[in-house]
């Protein structure tokens, strides 16, 4: 879908490093959390680009500060804080003129006393982030700026939403109180998307949403979606998956499809039974073991990836120790672990059985070391072998660029290659989080 333009938009690659030097209005956008985020302000940043406003990277050198936000725990909230009361006195000092807040704090009831604690200009939601053209100028409504519309990251690499919101109720979870129910995008509307990227020279997407293996449309599954674009991208991923939605014709898809990366990303949570009943995750351990065992046949070589939380109220020492078991039984390639935060209206937070800090942070450390042991052992197999690469950073100064194997192992590399190339290279080491390798001569 395009939209209606009021001036030409202008290119990332000529982002200005300073106040404008024309003299346009400048903005700022800052983006916390997951990657619908960084789509969602990729969409906002479309929209102040076509009211004519310049884009720059500190606060100070903008007009219109734009924080994009996350409100799945409390940390992140209090990094807005920070910055919110940074703005404040920047904005006393005139150097910053209006402060705009969106995304899932934007959502949240917490952000009317944000609003008036560091009066903020405007707040928005993630379901009205449209309305931010108004704001910036432009005569424009919902239609012209919905999850439809291509960011401007599009150039090697892009996000595509197929779905927004979620149907589950884990009950530790804010998400589907900031961002609604499901709603499945037609798959006609993706493949088109998915066309005009590649036909823009758009080398490698990823389709996203909360539980996109959740996508159905019209009699057609996630899997039948996900095999229709591996048909039309050069390269493809997806996240975020739900175990109990996650099928094994996908699985298998992955394993036998040339162009999906051979990397799964599977929240599991907890090890424990009693623990997964009482997050409403609506599956046990044993069923999210056979997933896994189904994926590791179908790609011997892929990467897994998944999410722990520590600590929700109840969670006793056998039920860390049954997370400890699950974690060595499916040899995490890597993990987001989470100490769990209580977020105001979740179910969780109202729970009793409150764990300690001190007992938090002890199975944190524990859950860690077990995730990076195995994941140290898995990365070192992988040393000596050759592997194509694909650029995904440029190199920084120490000549090393971050690369991505077809089986979702992050590398660093030794090469000038840009963004969106592939290069091949061998292993040379390898630690817990990351390969090394050398350009073939
Ligand atoms: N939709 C995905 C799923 O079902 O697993 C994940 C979405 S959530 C934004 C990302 C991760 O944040 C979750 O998988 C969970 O581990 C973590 N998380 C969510 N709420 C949390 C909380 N209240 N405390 C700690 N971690 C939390
Ligand atoms: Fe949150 Fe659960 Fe939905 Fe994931 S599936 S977004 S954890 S409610």
């Amino acid at each position: 879908m395009s939209s209606t333009t009021q001036a030409t938009p202008i290119p990332l690659s000529r982002k200005p490093a300073g106040r404008s030097a024309s003299g346009a209005k400048t903005a700022c956008i800052r983006t916390f959390g997951c990657q619908m985020n960084v789509h969602d302000s990729d969409r906002m940043r479309r929209m102040i680009q076509d009211a004519g406003y310049a884009e720059v990277q500190r606060y100070e050198d903008a007009d219109l500060v734009i924080l994009n936000t996350c409100y799945v725990r409390e940390n992140a909230v209090d990094r807005v804080k920070g910055h919110l009361g940074e703005l404040n006195r920047l904005r006393r000092e005139g150097r910053v003129k209006k402060v705009a807040l969106t995304g899932c704090i934007g959502a949240a009831e917490e952000s009317a006393a944000l609003q008036r604690t560091y009066d903020i200009d405007l707040v928005l939601g993630t379901h009205n982030t449209y309305e931010l053209a108004e704001f910036v100028g432009l005569p424009t409504m919902r239609e012209t700026y919905t999850p439809e519309l291509p960011g401007t990251e599009g150039e090697h690499n892009a996000f595509v939403t197929i779905m927004t919101g979620c149907n589950y109720q884990c009950s530790y979870c804010i998400v589907p109180s900031v961002r609604g129910r499901m709603i499945c995008r037609p798959m006609e509307s993706v493949t088109r998307e998915v066309k005009n990227l590649v036909a823009g020279g758009t080398g490698y997407v990823t389709l996203l949403g909360q539980t996109v293996d959740a996508w159905r449309h019209e009699g057609r599954r996630f899997c039948d979606l996900l095999e229709a674009v591996s048909e039309i991208a050069p390269r493809v991923w997806f996240t975020t998956s739900h175990p109990s939605n996650m099928e094994e014709r996908t699985l298998r898809a992955i394993g036998e499809r040339d162009t999906i990366v051979k990397r799964l990303h599977l929240p599991v949570q907890s090890g424990s039974d009693r623990m997964l009943k009482v997050m409403h995750r609506g599956y046990k351990a044993e069923r999210y073991r056979r997933k896994i065992e189904v994926f590791r046949e179908a790609t011997p070589d892929g990467t897994l990836s998944t999410d722990i939380i520590v600590g929700h109220p109840g969670e006793t020492e056998e039920d860390h120790e049954q997370t400890l078991r699950l974690v060595e039984d499916c040899a995490f390639d890597s993990a987001y672990i989470f100490k769990f935060s209580p977020r105001r209206g979740t179910e969780a937070a109202t729970l009793p059985g409150t764990v300690p800090d001190a007992v938090v942070q002890r199975r944190f450390l524990e859950v860690l070391r077990q995730v990076e042991q195995n994941a140290f052992l898995r990365n070192q197999r992988k040393v000596g072998e050759v592997e194509e690469i694909y650029i995904r950073h440029g190199s920084t100064e120490d000549g090393k660029a971050i690369g991505e194997t077809w089986s979702g192992h992050a590398v660093h590399v030794n090469t000038g290659a840009a963004p969106g190339n592939y290069v091949k290279a061998r292993i040379e080491s390898a630690g817990p989080h990351v390969l090394y390798a050398r350009i073939m001569n």
